[in-house]
């Protein structure tokens, strides 16, 4: 077998195989360089890594276990394992990240943070962190989703941040994500942008995936532990696929593992209401990085759906672009009406109410093309699904 086209880390221009680089105004390039330095420094600091670790154990809650899915195992003829990331404090993966740039911000000191949120769990994470840290912050948050996330901004303001709504554009996390960017630009100098995924110029698509690591990290240390092997298949949801990476890149050198990232398909691929730009789209700029986006014949961004705030992005971070291409990971589509199958299924059978985001990665398992009788599977569980259960009762009707 030819070894897969894959660099643990980015080229010195940034890019993961032809995907990422930078593609921002030059006032923030010094910021990203910055940044880029400190990290490294930091991440080489055993020290830092002692302090994130910590913060992990005694604030988040680490490690997440990983659970044995009997009655989906029993449904599917897979042997279905759960890697817990719905029992971190504030209910998903995202914390894992806010915390390690806080601190990075800490080292540079800067001391006001902006981010960017769409249904505002990684607004909430943020928030949270800056409290724990005593940091100003603000996130920036499309109107549309402030209304639809009412409870998430209050959260927010609970929290001590100020939530600035978004009306330009149409009002949703791109424009969140836009609005974010040109706050930093001014403000560059004592303000550090947290990026909630693995998106954005680089150095941010890297860092964010060495903060989300410790996800796959523990995953196979605890599953070797567990079954003294390692699994044949690891599944998850691919948003911005902060969690998607973090959970793929311990298993990415072992070839005998099948990696399978899972986008939202929306009302169906063929409706074109869907965000699945690695199953779908073409290469483009977004955000300041090159990466598979939905984009039409003139390279504007096209609009996106999905049942699921989460995944209901145009773009796709930059590594993940590469692994598709190398043919290293595979990525498929979850319709809404599929994923909410699949919320009910894991609820009824396992007592576990997964995000929406996670729907998707549960409802793939059905698929035996995918993932032949008797294979042995890691399914990300990415957050739980609380936040969610005003939109499900409203679907569902039960
Ligand atoms: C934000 C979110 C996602 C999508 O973001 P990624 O960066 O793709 O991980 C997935 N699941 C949950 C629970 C989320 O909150």
């Amino acid at each position: 077998m030819i070894a897969p086209l894959y660099s643990d880390r980015p080229d010195a221009a940034g890019r993961f195989g032809a995907f990422g680089g930078r593609y921002v105004p030059e006032t923030l390039v010094p910021a990203l360089d910055q940044l880029e330095q400190e990290f490294e420094k930091a991440w080489n600091d055993p020290a830092f890594r002692a302090e994130f670790q910590q913060y992990l154990v005694e604030y988040v809650g680490r490690p997440t276990p990983i659970t044995e899915a009997r009655r989906l195992s029993e449904d599917t003829g897979l042997h279905v394992v759960i890697k817990r990331e719905d029992l971190n404090h504030t209910g998903a993966h995202k914390i894992n990240n806010a915390i390690g740039q806080c601190l990075l911000a800490l080292r540079m000191g800067k001391r006001r943070i902006i981010a960017e949120t769409g249904a505002g769990q990684h607004g909430v994470a943020t928030a949270t962190v800056c409290a724990l840290f005593g940091l100003d912050c603000t996130v920036y948050m499309g109107e549309e989703d402030t209304v639809r996330q009412e409870l998430n901004v209050f959260r927010m303001k609970l929290l001590g941040a100020k939530v600035v709504p978004v009306s330009s554009g149409t009002k949703t996390l791109k424009d969140a994500t836009n609005e974010a960017m040109r706050d930093w630009v001014t403000n560059v100098r004592d303000t550090h942008y947290i990026i909630g995924s693995v998106v954005g110029p680089h150095p941010f698509p890297y860092i964010v995936r060495q903060f989300q690591r410790v996800i796959g990290d523990e995953t196979r240390q605890q599953y070797q532990d567990r079954y003294g092997r390692l699994p044949d298949a690891v599944v998850a949801c691919v948003g911005g696929g902060s969690n998607a990476i973090g959970f793929f890149t311990a298993f990415v050198p072992d070839p005998s593992v099948k990696i399978v990232g899972v986008e939202a398909g929306g009302l169906g691929l063929a409706s074109g209401q869907h965000a699945a730009p690695l199953t779908l789209g073409q290469p483009g700029v977004l955000h300041g990085a090159y990466s598979y986006l939905m984009q039409d014949d003139d390279g504007q961004i096209i609009g996106t759906h999905s049942v699921s705030a989460g995944l209901d992005y145009p773009g796709v971070g930059p590594e993940h672009s590469q692994l598709k291409d190398s043919g290293r990971a595979t990525y498929t589509a979850a319709t809404d009406e599929e994923a909410l199958d699949a919320l009910q299924w894991v609820a009824r059978k396992e007592g576990l109410i997964a995000a929406f985001e996670t729907s998707h990665a549960f409802a793939v398992l059905h698929n035996r093309d995918l993932f032949p009788t008797g294979t042995r599977v890691v399914v990300n569980m990415s957050g739980r699904g609380d936040k969610d259960m005003g939109t499900a009762a409203q679907i569902l009707k039960l």
